[in-house]
């Protein structure tokens, strides 16, 4: 890949000063998994490298939330205990990105920057409800994370001026990852979904759900009306089913080199009936509720809550291995 320099950072703030310098000629690099891919992009850039920023490497449980520095990998994601016990979703989702080399390398925050509407990590993150931070001139600024899109492979983050430190999300008391995909390695989603659910209200009483679909829309797609069903009752299977099917009927699927549009319509149902059945604790087993050729995530059962301030090793998972280059294609 041609550029024309290349610079490291060593923290946010070093990065930022960088960029700042550069004055729109810079452009971050992370892994490098997205951007080796489109040396057009960065041919005249002076590439700012990020991934040694230890800083924005993290996963941590502060009081009812979770936060996910930007520079973790999908490994550090995939491998990661303290995600398995409280959002499967997400640490599944990054487990079925690419291949080992990839997952490696590629991180989650070139994950949501690179803009497609069904990244792995960014359906797990959209279900979530997650909002991220944005460190740029001005400070750092937090959004909802949906807010980054705008349009297939269109950030509203500019990566020659901004930097994606990290995400958060309200810890939920289930959630699943659910992916189609021609193979189970090396292959980009026919389509994936995510769900989890929150039990709020005085008792729990009232349950809160999100739930995600890729690729439905240019941006990841909250099925806001197959949401709405659910939201406040204690969720049953018939729910679940009706659910599954309105989120069928509102998803405006479209055909693609991976599937014709018809068939993504029908699988949104069948993925999102997993991923409600596994959040919520109802799927009978693991294997009838993934069935064959898919992904999954059983998070079963009502996950009891971490002690506030848990930390996965701070940096980053304990036995995740440091920082690696390289990757495949
Ligand atoms: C063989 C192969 C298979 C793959 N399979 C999958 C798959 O199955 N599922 C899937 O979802 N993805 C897949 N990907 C895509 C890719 O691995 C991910 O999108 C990856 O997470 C990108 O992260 P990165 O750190 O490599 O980003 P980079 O390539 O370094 O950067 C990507 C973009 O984001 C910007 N950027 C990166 N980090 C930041 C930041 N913190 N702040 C501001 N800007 C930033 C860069 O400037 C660039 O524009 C695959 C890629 C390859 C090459």
């Amino acid at each position: 890949m041609r550029c024309s320099g290349y610079l490291f950072a060593h923290s946010a703030g070093e990065a930022l000063s960088l960029l700042a310098e550069l004055d729109g000629a810079g452009r971050v690099i992370a892994g490098g998994t997205d951007l080796m891919l489109a040396p057009g992009e960065a041919a005249s850039a002076t590439l700012v490298d990020i991934s040694q920023i230890q800083e924005l490497r993290y996963i941590e449980q502060r009081g009812e939330r979770l936060h996910v520095g930007s520079l973790c990998t999908h490994e550090d994601l995939a491998t990661s205990p303290l995600l398995h016990e409280r959002a499967a979703a997400l640490a599944a989702a990054a487990a079925a990105v690419g291949s080992p080399q990839i997952r490696s390398v590629g991180t989650v925050g070139g994950n949501v920057m690179n803009a497609l509407p069904a990244a792995d990590t960014a359906i797990a993150l959209a279900a979530l409800g997650a909002t991220a931070d944005v460190l740029g001139p001005g400070g750092t600024r937090e959004t909802d994370l949906l807010t980054l899109y705008a349009g297939v492979g269109r950030s509203t983050v500019d990566p020659a001026r901004e930097i994606l430190t990290g995400f958060s999300f309200r810890i939920p008391r289930g959630s699943s990852f659910q992916r189609l995909a021609k193979r189970k390695a090396l292959a980009l989603p026919v389509l994936n979904a995510a769900a989890a659910l929150w039990d709020d209200g005085e008792g729990g009483a009232r349950t809160e759900v999100g739930i995600a679909v890729g690729p439905v829309a240019t941006t990841p797609w909250r099925a806001t009306e197959a949401e709405r069903l659910v939201r406040g009752h204690a969720p049953t299977r018939e729910l679940i089913e009706q659910a599954a099917r309105t989120a069928m009927t509102t998803a405006v699927c479209r055909d693609s080199i991976r599937s014709c549009a018809l068939y993504r319509q029908f699988m949104v149902e069948v993925l999102v009936r997993r991923a409600l059945l596994e959040a919520t604790g109802l799927a009978p087993t693991g294997r009838e509720a993934a069935g064959p050729g898919t992904r999954s995530s059983a998070v079963r059962g009502r996950a009891h809550r971490a002690a506030p301030g848990r930390t996965d090793g701070g940096a980053f998972d304990q036995d995740a291995p440091a920082s690696r280059r390289g990757g495949d294609r």
